[in-house]
């Protein structure tokens, strides 16, 4: 069961997930449910932009990847499958992940797959618009997508290029096909740019006053069509030099004061974006238990191995900096194991 290397990405070995693989257990593919009606599909962990702030390290600068992962779009839907069936609810499928899922090679096949489970309400997709086109958004439409939850992090071009960390990035193109997705298709469109401190914050106000005018959010009955999210850093994420992180509070009350500025909902509650509690995954490893597990490649980061537990049921990520053959068989000690998403070391 070793993995295929079908490409290079900046130097780092390009891996295709297929059948036997598990889709659940890694953070940089296949499907995360946190136990609420939104099951977080990644196919991609591929990325063309290059974001100055990026939380998961992505795009041609990272620093931290060994590796990039693409899944197989029947197996990815046949594993949304169960577990929508296990969920036994009206699900949203937002499809997300540690990089562009635009970049999967067959992303309107995996839509039109997924548009085919039952109870499948929603499909959404999490972009920073890159590579949007109104074609694309119309083949994306016929296929069964829903709403595009488009990061657009600053309306004025030479910032939105600063932050994406491209110089090809063209905010004004993507922002005129935005508004031609939302007047000619039947697709919605959130925006959810990251504010980052001294950088972009006074970029938000053109911003608003888009989503306002453009009546984004609109055919999904949101009270917004803008989610502000706060720049925080992360262990392997990507940090703008000297930006210096807000706390929670310092960022609610700005979102506070620029929502009545402009009139605007820019506060809102997870329900208020039909957002539930649903049946959680069982979980089959806890912390501290010790699994058998087998290496079947590279992991995603430095000094990691990708493995299957006997049973080919879960993915776990081992931390080695020992040489780990690929087929090997090896106990290993789990030490993380939120959500479904499994962390280990040898034991
Ligand atoms: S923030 Fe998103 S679009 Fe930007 S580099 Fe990271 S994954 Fe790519």
């Amino acid at each position: 069961m070793n993995l295929e290397k079908i490409s290079n990405f900046y130097g780092r070995p390009v891996y295709y997930i297929n059948k036997p693989i598990p889709l659940i257990g890694h953070i940089a593919f296949g499907i995360i449910d946190r136990g609420t009606n939104v099951l977080q599909v990644r196919p991609s962990s591929l990325c063309f932009h290059n974001c100055i702030f990026c939380s998961v390290d992505a795009g041609p600068s990272s620093k931290h990847r060994e590796a990039e992962y693409i899944v197989n779009e029947e197996w990815l839907a046949e594993w949304a499958y169960e577990i929508a069936n296990i969920k036994n609810d009206d699900i949203e499928v937002l499809i997300d992940g540690v990089g562009e899922p635009i970049s999967h090679p067959n992303i309107l096949k995996l839509i039109s797959l997924i548009k085919k489970i039952k109870n499948v309400k929603t499909i959404s997709i999490e972009t920073h618009g890159g590579s949007l086109s109104l074609q694309l958004a119309k083949r994306l439409e016929k296929a069964g997508l829903n709403r595009i939850n488009l990061s657009i992090d600053s309306t004025d071009p030479e910032n939105a290029k600063k932050l994406t960390g491209t110089e090809w990035y063209n905010v004004n193109k993507i922002l005129k096909t935005a508004s031609e997705i939302l007047k000619e298709t039947s697709i919605d469109i959130i925006l959810t740019p990251v504010v980052v401190p001294e950088i972009n914050e006074n970029d938000m106000d053109l911003i608003i006053e888009w989503a306002k005018d453009n009546k984004a959010g609109e055919k999904s009955n949101y009270p917004s069509g803008i989610l502000i999210q706060k720049f925080e850093i992360h262990h392997f994420g990507r940090k703008p030099e000297k930006v210096k992180v807000w706390s929670w509070r310092k960022f609610y009350s700005w979102l506070k004061a620029l929502q009545e500025k402009h009139n605007y909902r820019l506060i809102v509650k997870p329900e208020e974006l039909g957002f539930k509690n649903s049946v959680k995954l069982e979980k089959p490893f806890h912390v501290n238990d010790i699994v058998k597990t087998i290496i079947i490649g590279k992991g995603w980061l430095k000094n990691e191995y990708l493995s299957t537990d006997e049973n080919c049921s879960r993915i776990i990520s081992i931390i080695s900096k020992e040489n780990l053959i690929i087929g090997s068989k090896v106990k290993t000690k789990i030490i993380r194991d939120k959500d479904n998403i499994y962390l280990g070391k040898l034991y």
